[in-house]
């Protein structure tokens, strides 16, 4: 196990922290929006490689929904931060007071570390994406679980933070996978509600009518504030959250208690 206390997380976040107002002035907003970076599409899919209540080898099984008593949601954001949708997706939620998890890729977090600090002060839960968003069906469980290393690293030298779940890239659930979760410390965190928000050209109809379709107490749903078709989702996350309300759902974090 490598986890690292939370006290001592907090005390390397302080340290960072120092680090980050020596940095300041990064003029991150001004870098291209270009991302290259694959996303559950390019994986043809977001389906989970081991169905749902597959045996998982010994390893504690992957949630999928949230236990809370009541009326509760968990919204999640993979593969960010992203420089332009990250921060307008964080002004819908502080705007509708929701709070949600986000699954954010290493790679993604140093180049726009403001955007990480700025997601943990809003309230919101730091899940860990992996470092590369790389091909995890095709790596031994040793690579997974340094590149699962390598963006606690540093999410928590950004943001002080240790993510406490870790969510595959591409909903990728193989021996290897639930191996690397387990040595690394973190339980894996998957989704039973899926737009399939990434799909370029899907309209914000269609995504909206999957939640409302699918949503129900406990549930987590995907959605991704990085790769594409970003714009569509935000639009349909804006009418659901005032549905989702009237409907009595409260949001909860991951980790919430
Ligand atoms: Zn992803």
């Amino acid at each position: 196990m490598s986890a690292i206390h939370p006290r001592t997380a907090r005390l390397l976040g302080s340290l960072s922290l120092a680090a980050a107002v020596v940095g300041a002035g990064n003029p991150e907003a001004h870098r291209p929006a270009v991302d290259h970076r694959p996303t559950e599409g390019w994986f043809g899919r977001a389906t989970p490689a081991v169905p749902a209540g597959s045996p998982t080898l010994g390893h504690s099984a992957p949630i999928r929904t949230v236990a809370h008593s009541g009326q509760c949601i968990a919204l999640t954001f993979d593969d960010g931060p992203h420089p332009i949708y990250t921060p307008q997706l964080l002004y819908i939620l502080r705007r509708h007071r929701v709070r949600a998890t986000f699954f954010l890729t290493g790679i993604q977090c140093e180049k726009y570390p403001t955007i990480v600090r700025r997601i943990a002060d809003e309230g919101h839960e730091l899940g860990n994406h992996g470092y590369l968003h790389a091909r995890l069906d095709q790596m031994a469980a040793s690579a997974i679980a340094e590149d699962i290393r390598r963006a606690d690293q540093v999410i928590l030298r950004i943001s002080g933070i240790w993510p406490r779940y870790f969510r595959p890239a591409g909903g990728v659930l193989t021996p290897s996978v639930l191996q690397a979760a387990e040595h690394s410390g973190h339980p894996i965190a998957m989704w039973s509600v899926d737009p399939r928000d990434w799909v370029v050209g899907r309209d914000a109809t269609a995504i909206t009518a999957v939640v409302k379709d699918t949503v129900g107490p406990g549930r987590i749903v995907l959605f991704h504030d990085g790769g594409g078709n970003q714009p569509r989702m935000l639009e349909a996350l804006d009418n659901l959250l005032d549905f989702l309300k009237n409907q009595g759902y409260q949001f909860v974090t991951l980790s919430e208690e």
